[in-house]
């Protein structure tokens, strides 16, 4: 069943990404699709991985453990993109190849510290609050040169970029402004954390990635578009 999903809405959800990417004046291979399995069987894991795919996300780590212990053998590297509590931050050695979700300094220190001695740098985002809502996780963009300075200090980690998630929306005007917001943080952080190297913006989700794409996004986590509805 989902072979024939993927069949259907990856060449969309490419085109969509390539198009949206050329608004911005790069290329498609400047955009990495994370396919978000979350809340799917390990059918969709298959039907991904045989589809091209190598990215794929998921936001619990109990989720992520099982399924990517099934998906032994193949090429294929797993994001963690969902909330961490602290006490289950260790679980991501050794499992995750990118943590996009690390949304405070205590969940970095918990990570630096957890790390076992034969791991190389795990790679990090960290998540802002660019729009402000209270509902959302991540860190207050006031915050996040000096958050982001203590991160870049930390030897387990490895700062790649930032995320953040845009408000449930229809509105372009705020999508727009919350990704365009995301992409000059960069750029401000870029030059006021020195030991700061960070290139990757993920932003964007089934309903906002070619706005988003459009705003710099080199990193865009979809589940929906690609798989339908989630089962839970
Ligand atoms: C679930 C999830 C996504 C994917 O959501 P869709 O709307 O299904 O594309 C992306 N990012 C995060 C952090 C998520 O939790």
């Amino acid at each position: 069943m989902y072979r024939r999903i993927l069949e259907e809405a990856l060449p969309e959800v490419r085109e969509r990404i390539r198009r949206s990417a050329e608004q911005s004046g790069r290329s498609a291979e400047d955009v990495r699709l994370v396919a978000v399995t979350k809340g799917h069987p390990f059918e969709a894991v298959e039907a991904a991985l045989d589809a091209g795919l190598v990215d794929l996300g998921e936001n619990r780590v109990d989720e992520l453990e099982a399924k990517a212990a099934r998906a032994v053998g193949r090429r294929v590297r797993w994001h963690m993109i969902g909330r961490l509590q602290r006490r289950q931050a260790p679980g991501v050695w050794g499992l995750a190849d990118m943590v996009h979700s690390i949304d405070s300094l205590r969940l970095a220190e918990r990570l630096e510290r957890t790390a076992p001695d034969e791991a190389g740098p795990l790679k990090v985002l960290m998540q802002v609050n660019v729009s402000g809502e209270s509902s959302k996780a991540g860190i207050e963009p006031a915050d996040a040169r000096e958050v982001l300075g203590a991160m870049v200090e930390m030897n387990a980690l490895d700062v790649v970029g930032l995320m953040t998630m845009a408000p449930f929306s229809e509105d372009p005007g705020v999508l727009r402004a919350t990704f365009g917001g995301l992409r000059e943080l960069q750029e401000q952080l870029r030059a006021t954390v020195p030991a700061y190297r960070g290139t990757e913006l993920s932003m964007g989700m089934s309903n906002d990635y070619e706005i988003a794409v459009q705003e710099g996004s080199t990193i865009v986590r979809v589940g929906s578009a690609l798989f339908g509805e989630r089962l839970r």
